[in-house]
């Protein structure tokens, strides 16, 4: 989400409103990023970000937007044909044997035009309000959002060239600009915007200009505070001064996510347009092959997870996980490590025969390692790990 064409000045000048360990600086090949001043060690912050615009639930929006749908096309054509299908059923059932075969095409048919026609709706709603909340930011807040890398400004190259929004030939002046900030505005959105928790995305000035790393050394935590989004970036791996801050764009471990280096590079070529030269990506072969092989396993396992009903099998599935998660420093996301511990320690409470107060004690001090680096100590999480270490604590000095 680096910026081409950035004010690099003035976002380092905005940038004393929140932390001065790093500057936006020039980085080769990549445009712009953000570069340490200074030696920063595990779970520092580095920038506390305040959202500047949000979509409240972003219905895939990426990917429609990806996807080269256009904003104005109208529904009613789509409407329109489902009544002609509809019909259609009605006279084949009236005139043809074979009704059935006709009324499952038929009923399918509608039911994928219902789908398109409320997600196009959806899509053209999340523009609507993306449009009214950038109208309503001052002037300056505007051009800074225009300021911004807008990476995916052009058609997708692997679809058909299909204009966003339809070129404004015959519209009157208004129109034609409303359409070209929209454009731009939805561009600009796409690129930098965070996905928060709940379906949230959310555009932060200063937090869009950390670049992308498959092993990153930042990682990064949405928060909401009086209905206002915030997002924190922490130091999660030592950093020297001069390197570049980096952060994942990447959910690798969800369900399916781009978890290979093949798969994270198709995915970030089209949700980013760039190829990633990261330390994953540029190993050597050999080496890449084996941490992909890693990875796979780890997905492999956390299938296997989802469908399992057997609680010995699934202690010893997340046993390995944890391992695995560690190997590959939490794919990118520490948060990963985080959320096997949690599944790890309530796994084991419910293992039959299983009482070992040291391994427990060991889960909360790793848990309470990265939480504090992750999320720091005034959060629920740390909290709830240290609630846990201390209840043992006090079992094991019952029991003595
Ligand atoms: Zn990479």
């Amino acid at each position: 989400m680096s910026g081409s064409t950035t004010q690099q000045n003035d976002l380092n000048n905005n940038q004393n409103k929140t932390n001065k360990c790093f500057k936006v600086w020039k980085i080769p090949g990549k445009g712009y990023g953000c570069v340490a001043t200074e030696d920063l060690e595990p779970g520092q912050l580095v920038l506390h970000d305040t959202e500047i615009l949000h979509l409240s639930h972003d219905y895939k929006f990426k990917e429609w937007y990806l996807r080269g749908e256009r904003l104005d096309e109208s529904c009613s054509a789509i409407l329109f044909r489902q009544i002609f299908v509809i019909v259609s059923i009605l006279l084949a059932t009236y005139f043809l044997p074979y009704i059935g075969l006709i009324l499952i095409f038929g009923v399918q048919k509608i039911w994928n035009d219902i789908k398109n026609v409320r997600s196009k709706l959806n899509y053209q709603k999340s523009a609507r309000e993306l449009l009214l909340g950038f109208n309503s930011l001052s002037s300056e807040d505007q051009s800074a959002v225009c300021s911004l890398s807008s990476t995916l400004s052009t058609p997708p190259t692997n679809r058909p060239q299909q204009p966003l929004v339809t070129p404004p030939t015959n519209k009157p002046q208004q129109q034609q600009s409303e359409s070209c900030v929209m454009q731009n505005i939805i561009a600009v959105f796409c690129t930098n915007s965070f996905a928060l928790e709940d379906g949230v995305s959310a555009l932060f000035l200063h937090a869009s200009r950390f670049n992308h790393s498959c092993r990153p050394n930042c990682s990064f935590v949405g928060d909401k505070q009086n209905g206002v989004f915030t997002i924190s970036i922490r130091v999660t791996w030592r950093v020297r001064r001069g390197e570049e801050l980096t952060i994942s764009y990447l959910d690798s471990l969800d369900e399916g996510g781009p978890c290979t280096t093949q798969d994270r590079h198709r995915y970030l070529k089209w949700g980013y347009r760039f190829a990633c030269n990261c330390t994953d990506c540029t190993m050597p072969k050999i080496e890449r092959y084996r941490t992909d092989a890693k990875k796979q396993k780890l997905q492999q396992l956390m299938d296997e997870w989802r469908t399992s009903n057997n609680l010995q099998l699934d202690w010893k599935n997340i046993k390995e996980q944890l391992i695995l998660l560690v190997q590959l420093y939490g794919c990118g996301k520490p948060e990963y490590i985080v959320s096997t511990l949690d599944i790890a320690w309530n796994t084991y409470q419910k293992v039959d025969g299983e009482d070992d107060i040291e391994l427990e004690k060991v889960l909360a001090y790793i848990a309470l390692h990265w939480c504090n680096i992750i999320y720091s100590s005034e959060h629920t999480n740390f909290k709830l790990w240290t609630e846990r270490l201390q209840n043992l604590n006090n079992d094991q000095e019952f029991m003595s």
